[in-house]
């Protein structure tokens, strides 16, 4: 078995998630029956969107529960155009999740820019709200953290500028699920999207927290469910799992895996100079370290390194085997030879002192092989 650093991509389940996961299928029943096993799976869904709502600190009413990330996106999307919008605005690294939703929403999109350490830009937001007109309603989409870079976003600061101004609020949140704390209630955003396979819960299950619970109309209609916001029998043993996943998290988790990341991070620099880590100066997710190799084909270090026993990415999951270009990336000013030397590494609960030493031995190996190559190349 390789050592698995692509917890971003989707982090492996944790065996309190994969236990919960188990207790609920053997349970059975539907939420929605009114006999014993019907309430017992109720009571599993309800215990669940209690843990989950309590770790964002949000209302338990307010949590949608969803097939995913995506669909907790596209959610939102659908709601905000029920209540009115007339215009998306996403920034320029989000996840195709929001920038294809808001394309298929229909409603005139723009790009909101980051600056060079992958941080939206907060002097752009006050310039658009200020130049909005009197008939605009503009739903603004800012991820908290980015899933290639680790870069956390000024969400927080941008949901009271938006807030003041009126307009509707999206923040992806999928990809601080179980990383860092995410606080709905102070972002001020009507609409926040969770995923639970970032966190070591199953995949195909997310949620997405509203502020305005009442108007939002289903983008899946069906029997009434999450009080017919979105049809279909919930996923009851998925969502058994997320509660347990998000439950899961010690405490001290991020600090552990955050020492780790940087042990990487400074072998590699002390040893490669000329490599580029993506959005250091600022915050970042702290398992998350994207770095460009100039020379080195993102590709080609993704098969070298799976060789060596490895997993790692050239950028997002949903992007990478396309091999095309990081929008993220392009957003933050990289070149071609940065953009096309690209590999995330992306750290979590599985990962150990020695799988991070072997990493770093491995990566620096490889890096040493191809340097004559890269450096002529260059
Ligand atoms: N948003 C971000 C930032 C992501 O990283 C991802 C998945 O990689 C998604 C949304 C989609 O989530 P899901 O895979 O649960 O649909």
């Amino acid at each position: 078995m390789s050592v698995y650093l692509d917890h971003n991509a989707t982090s492996p389940v944790r065996p309190e998630a994969a236990d919960a996961v188990m207790a609920a299928l053997a349970g059975g029943g539907n939420p929605s029956s009114v006999h014993q096993q019907g309430r017992a799976a109720r009571a599993r869904v309800e215990q669940a969107r209690q843990t989950i709502a309590r770790s964002i600190c949000a209302r338990a009413e307010d949590l949608i529960f969803t097939s995913g990330g995506t669909e907790a996106n596209n959610l939102a999307l659908h709601a905000a155009k029920t209540l009115g919008a007339t215009r998306v605005i996403f920034s320029a690294i989000e996840h195709d999740a929001v920038r294809a939703a808001a394309v298929a929403s229909g409603l005139p999109t723009e790009v909101w820019p980051v600056d060079r350490s992958g941080q939206a830009r907060l002097d752009w937001l006050e310039a658009r709200l200020a130049s909005a007109t009197e008939c605009e309603s503009i739903l603004f989409a800012l991820m908290a953290a980015n899933n290639e870079t680790g870069v956390i976003q000024p969400f927080a600061e941008a949901g009271a500028m938006i807030a003041q101004a009126g307009h509707l609020y999206l923040i992806d949140a999928v990809q601080m699920t179980g990383k860092l704390a995410f606080d709905f209630a102070a972002s001020q955003a009507q609409f926040a999207a969770l995923s639970a396979h970032k966190a070591g819960g199953p995949q195909g299950v997310g949620v997405l927290a509203t502020a305005c619970d009442a108007q939002v109309g289903a983008l899946i209609s069906g029997g009434g469910q999450e009080k017919g916001r979105r049809g279909g029998t919930e996923n009851v043993a998925g969502i058994s799992g997320f509660a347990a996943a998000i439950t899961a998290v010690s405490a001290g988790e991020s600090d552990r895996i955050q020492a780790l990341r940087d042990r990487i991070e400074n072998r590699l620099k002390a040893h490669a100079p000329g490599i580029t880590i993506w959005g250091d100066q600022g915050e970042r997710l702290p398992n998350t370290l994207c770095l460009s190799a100039p020379g080195w084909p993102s590709e080609i270090q993704v098969i070298a390194l799976d060789l060596a026993g490895f997993a790692v990415s050239a950028g997002s999951a949903c992007s990478s085997g396309k091999v095309r270009k990081s929008h993220v990336l392009d957003a933050m000013g990289a070149s071609e030879d940065d953009a096309s030397s690209a590999l995330r590494v992306s750290l979590g609960w599985t990962t150990t002192d020695a799988d991070a030493d072997a990493f770093a031995d491995a990566w620096l190996r490889e890096y040493d092989r191809v340097r004559p190559k890269a450096a002529a190349a260059v």
